[in-house]
């Protein structure tokens, strides 16, 4: 059912006023304008409804329209609108999530700080890092590695680690000391290193950058466990194990970007399970409220804390927001982990997404379809000219962008890097639903290509 409001109206005010994430006016012109959400489907105000092939933007884990987290920020509001988080002061909610925090994530993993968002808690992450070695008398250790096809977010320590230039090169460039290495990228990894298996070649190339930079300059290794943004990129199995070797032979800290595969989407509570190792630091945002509401944070390890904790007060961890540890926001997180909890979603992941790869893979044998990898509730289909040689397809051509306008003409809405298409479900989505995205891709990806291969 179509919502009453003047659309033609709404659409010119939002041009008059608004500006967007990543915005082009030419990008702009006929939005979608969203009005409602249940379960794993969206409404916009036109009255056409969409599978959310992505989850929102890979957040909206529990499926919209939960009343439970709802409520939960109503008492919240209701009891304590807000109250400053800064040292000398805490909230029950915050307490409460720090807690249920330490027993979900990593055994490395102990102490929380909150921020609003995932760039928030990369930039804290950087920053803790340069503290740390600061602290320790090695003011030298400050450079951040991180790898192409990276996305750690926008503000200008984040952005400097995202490994897509598209993000910096219209804003001054990357900040000085981020250095960005290839990613491990199992479909294209060209593999100059012969005597060890592709996983450690990758891994062995954040060994030869911190040996290029000087091992007593780089602070931290920052890394998403499977690279979301760039494209949906699964590491070989034994990456991240060598990667843990590495940063411990050179006194480099492992930042773990979790803010997509956090809170379940691969299947795990947190993506390095899979992979069997813990980092010094995780960032988290995105799925710890499911977008209900913002919010987004650091863990840290009991080592990285004894050095924040041992400071003398004048050399404090000078670090803070005005909303770190928001009540509502940490009321509605527990809410919504309780949810995932009680509903057994992680599990539910797991399972979906095998299903959801084992679809996406029977699409292998259409003409173009190049590679089709994922983890947990989250996959990737990349389309190439030619299979044989893995060549692109020219990027004017925009083959993504085709496929996407195919697939939501077919009633599905998600998202395409370049011409990878992906998808990452919420975790309620039914076994219908996720027949459908994978039909849908199936119809969407002939029809965008006949559109420019004659
Ligand atoms: N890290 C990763 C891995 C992300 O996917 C994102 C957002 N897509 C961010 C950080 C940035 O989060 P935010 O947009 O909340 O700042």
């Amino acid at each position: 059912m179509a919502i009453a409001i003047d659309l033609q109206r709404i659409i010119e005010s939002d041009h008059d006023h608004l500006i967007h994430p990543l915005f082009h006016p030419s990008d702009q012109k006929e939005p979608f304008v969203w009005v409602q959400g249940n379960g794993a489907v969206l409404r916009s105000a036109d009255g056409r409804e969409f599978i959310d092939g992505l989850s929102c933007l890979w957040n909206v884990n529990i499926g919209h329209g939960r009343k439970e987290l709802a409520q939960a920020a109503a008492r919240q509001m209701e009891q304590l609108a807000f109250a400053s988080g800064y040292t000398g002061s805490t909230t029950l909610p915050a307490v409460q999530l720090g807690e249920k925090l330490a027993s979900l994530t990593h055994p490395s993993i102990g102490h929380f700080f909150f921020t609003s968002g995932g760039g928030e808690s990369n930039d804290s992450a950087i920053k803790t890092v340069r503290f740390y070695w600061n602290s320790l008398g090695k003011p030298a250790k400050t450079k951040i590695i991180a790898r192409e096809h990276a996305y750690h977010g926008v503000t200008v320590a984040a952005m400097s680690a995202t490994g897509i230039p598209a993000y910096w090169e219209m804003f001054g460039g990357k900040l000085p000391g981020f250095i960005h290495i290839p990613s491990p990228y199992p479909y294209r990894f060209v593999q100059e290193e012969k005597a060890v298996s592709q996983g450690v070649a990758a891994a062995n190339l954040l060994e030869k950058a911190i040996l290029a930079e000087g091992p007593e300059t780089v602070a931290a290794f920052i890394a998403e466990p499977v690279q979301g943004a760039g494209g949906l990129m699964v590491p070989q199995d034994d990456y991240f194990a060598k990667i843990r070797e590495i940063c411990d032979k050179y006194d480099v800290l492992f930042i773990a970007d979790e803010v997509i595969t956090g809170f379940g989407r691969t299947g795990r509570w947190f993506a390095l399970e899979h992979y069997g190792v813990q980092p010094d630091i995780v960032s988290f945002a995105k799925g710890i409220t499911s977008g209900y509401i913002p919010l987004g944070g650091i863990g840290i390890s009991d080592r990285i804390y004894k050095v924040i904790a041992d400071a003398p007060p004048a050399k404090r961890w000078m670090h803070a927001f005005t909303y770190s540890g928001h009540p509502t926001a940490c009321a509605v997180a527990l809410a919504n982990l309780e949810v995932i909890e009680r509903e057994g979603l992680v599990a539910e992941a797991e399972r979906k997404g095998r299903k959801l790869l084992a679809g996406l893979q029977q699409l292998s044998g259409l003409d173009h379809v190049g590679d089709v990898r994922g983890l947990g509730f989250m996959a990737g289909v990349e389309l190439v000219e030619d299979k044989a040689t893995k060549k692109a397809f020219a990027p004017n051509l925009k083959i993504g962008e085709r496929v996407h306008q195919e697939c939501v003409r077919r009633g599905v809405f998600s998202r395409f890097r370049g011409d990878i298409y992906m998808y990452a479900p919420p975790f309620v989505a039914t076994d219908q639903q996720i027949d459908r995205m994978v039909n849908v891709l199936a119809e969407a990806i002939p029809e965008a290509i006949k559109q420019v291969v004659k």
